[in-house]
């Protein structure tokens, strides 16, 4: 608690305490309060969008090299601190403090890394004579003010898949952590002012959504917004940035189907599919959550998954050995147990779990790994999200039902295959809708590559080069090089004026 920032937000380089209603973070292992802060209102977040743009000038033009080397001393920073944010993201989440220390932070310190490099070579064009008579080059400029919002389930990495890409390009940002869990973010900003990335060049507010968050969304200075969070509120936000035209990039709700054709590696896609639905408790985008299983597979693939779900270890979030915490919050975990409670009015089967587990678990928001069966396919536990560790397998007898049902939900943000034939796990790749798809694997995200959805799951990238293109825009800047007054097309606007 002690090392926590006593601080609501972070602007132009310094921790500031909000003034609107009050806030709580509670640790959903013990269900106690571990740090109150009062909300950020409008004026708040005014003051941090025009800090942003206040930084703006120096910072867009700054060199490449220079805001390479800033980052590059970020990601030194963040190491040094690596193990307090990896305590402060496990209290504040719930989450084994094993993902925290292997996952949620080396991966948000190698996204910085990343940038730090990509930042010194945007892609574009090569220049040329396309009409003959002029040079074109492209230019790939940055936007502004990027504003961002962002949920609770990585709140380290969100932030920093957020922030990395668009100050590498030359942005500023104003960033809202979800309001449950704003202690690692407002770490990142304590340690980019170490770093010494300019004061107001990422700002940081709190709040709750529709609050905090709707104010940042509609001030009319943001050239950007940037949102990851469920589908419905993407959807909303969508609608509020359309009013001021602001450009916006949108990373949804996903519900990723998990394909096991006839030839595949049962061990593989058992060990894959519990590793994969269960991780962060299920509460990531793009968790496993409906198996499809090859009807020759099916029965051995429940067997197997039930049998490794129920060695899983629930137990404290601080205990290396725990395999798996507390959902984020209690209301979460009441979330999912709803649905569950449908699903299986509805004729689903429990085979594992199905329940929030009792004795010395039972005050945290703990809910047991869950395995499905027998749920319909337009059932909503198959068709929506729940985010909790929750699995449904369904079976089918040939490739394409397998496919056809892998489509067949709203969302398009990940999915995986597992084949040994190279045609089907390429036939699989090309036909899934998805904005990832792994073969022999589900989940495995890498800093070079993008991540972002399709369908309801969003548009744009995070991550890798590709994410330039939601924080630039490109410019087409064509010069003459004939230094000749009469343009050759100029007769097509007054051909007969010099006859006059
Ligand atoms: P959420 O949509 O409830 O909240 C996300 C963020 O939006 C929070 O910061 C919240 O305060 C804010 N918000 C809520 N209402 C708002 C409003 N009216 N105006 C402005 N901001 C508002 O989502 P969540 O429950 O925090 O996170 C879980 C969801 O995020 C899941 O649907 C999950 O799939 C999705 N997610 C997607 C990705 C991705 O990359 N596609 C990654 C992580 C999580």
């Amino acid at each position: 608690m002690s090392t926590y920032p006593q601080t609501s937000n972070y602007i132009a380089g310094k921790p500031g305490v909000g003034t609107g209603a009050e806030q709580s973070v509670i640790d959903p292992f013990t269900g106690e309060v571990i740090w109150t802060y009062r909300a950020d209102d409008a004026s708040t977040v005014g003051a941090a969008v025009q800090a942003a743009a206040a930084a703006y000038p120096e910072w867009s033009g700054a060199t490449p090299a220079d805001r390479s080397g800033a980052l590059t001393a970020l990601a030194v920073e963040l190491s040094s601190v690596a193990e307090e944010l990896a305590q402060t993201e496990t209290a504040q989440t719930g989450k084994p403090i094993r993902l925290s220390r292997e996952f949620d932070v080396p991966g948000s310190i190698d996204n910085v890394s990343f940038f730090a490099g990509a930042a010194r070579h945007l892609d574009g064009h090569a220049s040329g004579e396309y009409s003959g008579d002029h040079t074109s080059t492209i230019r790939r400029e940055s936007l502004g003010v990027v504003g961002s919002i962002a949920p609770w389930n990585y709140p380290l990495q969100m932030a920093a898949w957020k922030v990395l890409p668009a100050i590498a390009a030359g942005n500023t940002i104003v960033l809202k952590p979800a309001e449950n869990t704003p202690l690692t973010t407002l770490l990142l900003a304590e340690a980019c002012s170490r770093a010494g990335i300019p004061a107001g060049v990422v700002n940081i507010v709190n709040g709750p959504g529709p609050d905090t968050g709707q104010t940042l969304v509609t001030d009319p200075a943001l050239s950007m917004m940037s949102f990851t969070g469920s589908t419905a509120v993407g959807r909303h936000i969508a609608g509020l940035a359309a009013a001021n035209g602001t450009r916006l990039h949108l990373e949804l709700g996903g519900k990723a189907p998990f394909v096991v054709f006839d030839d595949a590696d049962l061990e593989a896609a058992v060990r894959g599919a519990v590793a994969g639905s269960l991780i962060n408790s299920g509460q990531d985008c793009t968790a496993a959550t409906r198996a499809y299983v090859h009807r020759s597979l099916f029965d051995d693939f429940v067997d197997g998954v039930t049998d490794l779900m129920r060695r899983v270890r629930l137990g404290a979030p601080a205990d290396p050995e725990t395999d798996q915490g507390p959902l984020v919050s209690f209301r979460q975990r009441d979330r999912v147990a709803s649905m569950v409670e449908r699903a299986l009015r509805d004729g689903a089967k429990a085979v594992s779990g199905g329940q929030a587990p009792g004795d010395d678990l039972a005050d945290g928001a703990y809910y047991e790994p869950t395995l499905l069966v027998d749920a319909d396919q337009r059932s909503e536990i198959v068709q929506q999200e729940a985010f909790g560790p929750v699995l449904v397998a369904l079976p089918f007898d040939r490739d394409d039902e397998g496919i056809e049902l892998a489509n067949d939900v709203p969302f398009g943000l990940a999915a995986s295959a597992w084949t040994r034939d190279v045609f089907r796990a390429q036939a699989a790749a090309r036909r899934i809708e998805a904005g990832t798809v792994w073969i022999n694997d589900h989940i495995p995200i890498i800093s070079e590559m993008p991540h972002g959805g399709m369908k309801a799951s969003g548009y744009g990238k995070d991550m890798s080069s590709y994410s330039f293109d939601e924080y630039t825009q490109i410019k087409h800047v064509m010069s003459d090089i004939t230094a000749e007054a009469a343009k050759p097309w100029h007769t097509t606007v007054f051909a007969h004026a010099e006859q006059r």
